[in-house]
């Protein structure tokens, strides 16, 4: 019997402001520099969760959690892929793999893309090799390059739990 496969994309762009905190794939970057948001604004989470819910034919993140909505304001965006993993899990799809590349001129990254592989792989139920995390810089070009904000694409892969 044959089992439906679905793959999905994910993109989110937030402003970089002096002072706030920057957090990338669930996880705090130290930085002079952090997002704007009405979520805690974290790129990585926020095009993971339109990724999944993009492969999953669900609308968008704005769709589920409107900024709108006061019980977001300042949210951790673990909360956002938690509800989303559920919300699959009840259409019966499973997430095979995730790959993410960020996009930021600073700070370097380093190991820290370890630790958000291994928290994003713990919030999806993932083995950490089904999720791929790559940072590039824009050679200082345009706003990301000068460090004005900070981006992130996310493709995803759903496979159906059930065979139709
Ligand atoms: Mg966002």
């Amino acid at each position: 019997m044959a089992t439906a496969t679905r793959i999905g994309q994910g993109f989110d762009l937030h402003r970089l402001v002096p002072g706030l905190p920057l957090m990338l794939g669930g996880l705090p970057v130290p930085w002079d520099k952090g997002s704007q948001g009405h979520s805690d604004g974290d790129v990585i989470l926020h095009a993971l969760c339109d990724a999944l819910l993009g492969a999953a034919g669900l609308g968008d993140i704005g769709d589920w959690f409107p900024p709108s909505d006061p019980q977001w304001k300042g949210a951790s965006s673990d909360r956002f892929v938690m509800t989303v993993v559920s919300l699959l899990k009840d259409r019966h799809w499973s997430i095979v793999n995730v790959d993410v590349t960020v996009m930021l001129e600073a700070p370097k990254l380093g190991e820290l893309k370890s630790l958000m592989k291994v928290h994003i792989a713990q919030m999806l139920g993932l083995p950490t090799d089904c999720v791929s995390i790559k940072a590039k810089t824009m050679e200082g070009l345009g706003p990301i390059g000068q460090s004005e904000a900070v981006a992130a694409t996310v493709v995803a892969l759903l496979k159906e739990t059930v065979a139709s």
